[in-house]
C-alpha cells in the first residue's frame, strides 16, 4: 500500500491533509519571516534570590505573524529545526540579543547577562565557535555578558563531541553556560563534571509541583544539592507562587524566573521593569 522510501511517501487521512496543508504553510511562512523580520527576541528576568535584584534575562524569540498574531516557539522551533532554518534564526537571534546588550550598555543600564537558548542543531555546527567569536566582535560585546543555554537532552546525544565545543566557546570567554531543562533527561553525572559549565536549570516540570508533592520536594533538593556540589549555580524556571518562590528560597536555589517575577517582555518594557526595580 505504501512506500516509506527515500521520497517519503505516504497516505493521508483528511485531518492529516489539512495538517500537512497548515504545515507547509507554516513553512513557507517561516521561510519569510526572517526576511520579513517577522521575528522579535522577547526577554524574561532573572532574579537573583538573595537580593532580589534582575540579574539577567532569558532571550526567547517570537514569531509576529501577520494573520495569526504571536505565535509561540514551541510551534514553530521544531519546524525551523526539522527544515535546518534554525541556524540561520539562530544566528540572528545571537546577533540580536549581543547587539541589545550592547546598547543596554551604552544606555548605562545595570549590568545584565543575557542567556540565549541553542538548538541541537546549532550545536551539532561545527563552526558554531566560529560564529558567535563573529557575533561578539561585530557587536563589541564583552563576551562576560553573553549566557548560552543547552539543554540536557542536546548534551548527552554526543558528550565527547560536547565538552568539545563548550571548551571552544568558553576559550572565546563565553563563561556562562547553563544546562537547561535539567532532570528531564539522562545526565551522566560523570560528564556532567566534565562540562564548562555554570549553572543548571531546573525544570519547570518538577517546579510546578512544589511545595506539595513529595516526588518533585526530593528532584528538587536532589538537584540543588548536586549542582551545588559541583559548585554550579540553579535556577529554578517556571516559578509562579509565593509557596513556590519560598520553597525554593528555604532550599538555596540561587536564581528564579518565571511569572511570579514577570512574562518575558519585549525589549523597552524589560528594561523599564529594570530601571523601576533598580530604583526602589
Ligand atoms: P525553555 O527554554 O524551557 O523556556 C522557558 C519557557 O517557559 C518559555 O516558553 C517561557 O515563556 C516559559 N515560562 C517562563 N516562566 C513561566 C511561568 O512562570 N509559567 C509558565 N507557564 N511558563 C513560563 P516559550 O517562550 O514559549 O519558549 C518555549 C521553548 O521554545 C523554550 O523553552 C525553548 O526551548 C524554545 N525557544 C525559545 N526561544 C528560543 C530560541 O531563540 N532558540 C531556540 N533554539 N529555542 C528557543
Ligand atoms: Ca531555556
Ligand atoms: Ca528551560
Ligand atoms: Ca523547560
Amino acid at each position: 500500500v505504501k512506500q516509506e522510501g527515500g521520497n517519503g511517501y505516504r497516505f493521508f487521512t483528511p485531518e492529516m491533509n489539512t495538517l500537512t496543508a497548515g504545515r507547509l504553510e507554516m513553512e513557507s511562512g517561516l521561510r519569510r519571516a526572517l526576511e520579513r523580520e517577522e521575528f522579535v527576541v522577547y526577554y524574561q528576568p532573572k532574579v537573583d534570590l538573595e537580593n532580589g535584584v534582575i540579574i539577567g534575562a532569558e532571550a526567547l524569540l517570537r514569531w509576529k505573524h501577520p494573520d495569526r498574531g504571536l505565535v509561540s516557539p514551541g510551534e514553530f522551533i521544531p519546524i525551523l529545526e526539522e527544515t535546518g532554518q534554525i541556524e540561520q534564526v539562530g544566528e540572528w537571534v545571537l546577533k540580536t540579543v549581543c547587539t541589545q546588550i550592547r546598547s543596554w550598555q551604552d544606555a548605562a543600564m545595570p549590568s545584565l547577562n543575557v542567556a540565549v537558548n541553542l538548538s541541537g542543531r546549532q550545536l551539532q555546527r561545527n563552526n558554531l565557535c566560529t560564529t558567535i567569536a563573529r557575533i561578539l566582535e561585530e557587536t563589541g560585546l564583552d563576551p562576560r555578558f553573553l549566557e548560552l543555554e543547552v539543554t540536557e537532552s542536546m548534551l548527552m546525544h554526543d558528550p565527547k563531541y560536547a565538552v568539545d565545543m563548550l571548551m571552544q566557546i568558553r576559550a572565546k570567554g563565553v563563561v556562562h553556560i547553563d544546562v537547561d531543562d535539567f532532570g528531564t533527561g539522562y545526565s551522566s553525572l560523570s560528564y556532567l563534571k566534565r562540562f564548562p559549565i555554570d549553572a543548571l536549570k531546573l525544570d519547570k516540570s518538577f517546579v510546578d509541583g512544589l511545595p506539595h508533592d513529595e516526588d518533585d520536594i526530593a528532584i528538587c533538593q536532589a538537584v540543588i544539592a548536586l549542582a551545588h556540589s559541583l559548585k554550579l549555580r540553579v535556577i529554578a524556571e517556571g516559578v509562579e507562587s509565593d509557596d513556590q518562590l519560598a520553597f525554593l528560597r528555604n532550599n538555596g536555589c540561587d536564581v528564579i524566573q518565571g511569572y511570579i517575577v514577570s512574562r518575558p517582555l519585549p525589549a523597552d518594557a524589560f528594561a523599564q521593569l529594570v530601571w523601576e526595580r533598580h530604583q526602589n
